[in-house]
C-alpha cells in the first residue's frame, strides 16, 4: 500500500481519513492532533514540560511528539521515569527510558524506588496487603508529582492513549465506581502543591501509537508487567471499544467526547486540605501515600529524605 501523501510504502492506514500514510507523513498527522490536544496549554518559553515515561510505547510516543512541539513552541521538555523494581520488567522499562531520552536527545530523571523508600512496590503492596496495582498507582501518582514539583515543571504529561481513556471511562460508567470527569480532559489546571497534567495522545488511539513508535523507531519495552491483570474489566472493555470503532471509525473519540459533557459521578469535587506529616494536597487529614508508607515502612518514616531523594534526581531538568 502506498502512502496517500506521497510515494513511500505505507506504514498505518487511518480508516476514519480513508487514508494511508507513510512513517513521516504519519509523524506529521500525530504532531498536528497532539498540537490541537495541547494548544493553549503548553509551558510558556523557556518552562519545563515534564514527561512521565514509563519505558512503554505509549509515552515514548507521548515524548517523541511534544519534542517535535518544544522547538517551535519554545519549552523545556525533560523525562522522568519511576523505576518500581518489579524485577526484570523495571530493568527493561528503565533501559528503554534511558534510550529514549538519547535518542530524542531530552534530559532524564530516574527515580528508584527501593533507592528512595528502601523497598520496591511489590513490597509495599505486600507489606500493606493491598493488590499490587493499587499500591503502585498511589506511588506512581504520588511520586511523579513530588518530581514535577521539585523540577519546577509547569505541567506534567502522561502517555494515555485515546483507547486508555475510553476504557477507563467506560469502566467507571458501567461500575458507577471513581469519578471519571477529569480523566476526559486535555489537561487540569495545577494548584499549591500540584502540577497540572496534559494528556497529549487524548486523540491517538493505542495502534497509531505503537506503529508510530515502531516505524520511527523509539526505544521502548515490550515486556509486559507481571502484575498486569488480563482479566480485568478495563482490559475487556478496551476490547469491546476496539470492536466497535472497527465498525464505527471515529466511535472512541466521540464516546469520549459525549461522556465529557455528563456530570461527574460521586457529586462534587472533595474539598482538599493538606496531608499532616508531607503537606501536599489530600481530600483526608493524611494523604494516601502518606498512609500506605507508614503502614510499610513502620511509624518512624517520615516524607523528608524522600523529597531530598526525589529534588536531587530532578536537579538536572531544572
Ligand atoms: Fe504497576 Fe500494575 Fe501497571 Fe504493573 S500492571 S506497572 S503493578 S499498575
Ligand atoms: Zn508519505
Ligand atoms: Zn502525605
Amino acid at each position: 500500500m502506498r502512502c496517500s501523501s506521497c510515494s513511500l510504502d505505507a506504514a498505518i492506514y487511518i480508516r476514519h481519513l480513508r487514508r494511508a500514510l507513510c512513517p513521516a507523513h504519519l509523524e506529521q498527522y500525530l504532531v498536528e492532533k497532539v498540537r490541537r490536544v495541547v494548544e493553549g496549554h503548553l509551558p510558556p518559553r523557556g518552562g519545563l514540560l515534564l514527561v512521565a515515561v514509563s519505558g512503554g510505547k505509549d509515552s515514548a510516543a507521548a515524548a517523541s511528539l511534544l519534542k517535535e512541539l518544544s522547538g517551535e513552541a519554545g519549552f523545556r521538555l525533560g523525562l522522568v521515569h519511576v523505576d518500581l523494581n518489579i524485577g526484570s520488567y523495571s530493568e527493561a522499562c528503565r533501559r528503554a527510558a534511558v534510550e529514549l531520552a538519547e535518542s530524542i536527545g531530552a534530559p532524564i530523571a530516574l527515580i528508584d524506588l527501593e533507592g528512595v523508600l528502601g523497598a520496591g512496590v511489590v513490597e509495599v503492596a505486600e507489606r500493606v496487603g493491598r493488590p499490587t496495582c493499587s499500591a503502585c498507582g498511589v506511588v506512581k501518582r504520588y511520586l511523579l508529582n513530588l518530581a514535577a514539583l521539585e523540577a519546577g515543571a509547569h505541567r506534567l504529561a502522561t502517555g494515555h492513549n485515546l483507547d486508555d481513556i475510553a476504557a477507563y471511562a467506560l469502566k467507571a460508567h458501567l461500575t458507577q465506581e471513581g469519578d471519571y470527569a477529569s480523566k476526559l480532559l486535555r489537561h487540569t489546571e495545577g494548584f499549591e502543591g500540584f502540577v497540572g497534567r496534559l494528556r497529549p495522545l487524548m486523540e491517538v488511539e493505542e495502534r497509531e501509537a505503537l506503529v508510530y513508535a515502531l516505524s520511527k523507531p523509539l526505544p521502548f519495552s515490550h515486556e509486559e508487567c507481571p502484575h498486569f491483570n488480563r482479566r480485568g474489566i478495563e482490559l475487556k472493555a478496551k476490547r469491546f471499544l476496539m470492536s466497535v470503532e472497527a465498525d464505527s471509525p471515529g466511535f472512541k473519540a466521540s464516546f469520549i467526547r459525549r461522556l465529557a459533557k455528563r456530570p461527574p459521578v460521586g457529586g462534587a469535587e472533595p474539598r482538599l486540605g493538606r496531608c499532616d506529616l508531607c503537606g501536599l494536597p489530600s481530600s483526608a487529614g493524611r494523604c494516601a501515600f502518606c498512609r500506605m508508607m507508614r503502614r510499610a515502612l513502620g511509624e518512624a518514616w517520615e516524607p523528608g529524605a524522600l523529597r531530598g531523594a526525589v529534588a536531587e534526581a530532578v536537579a538536572k531538568l531544572k
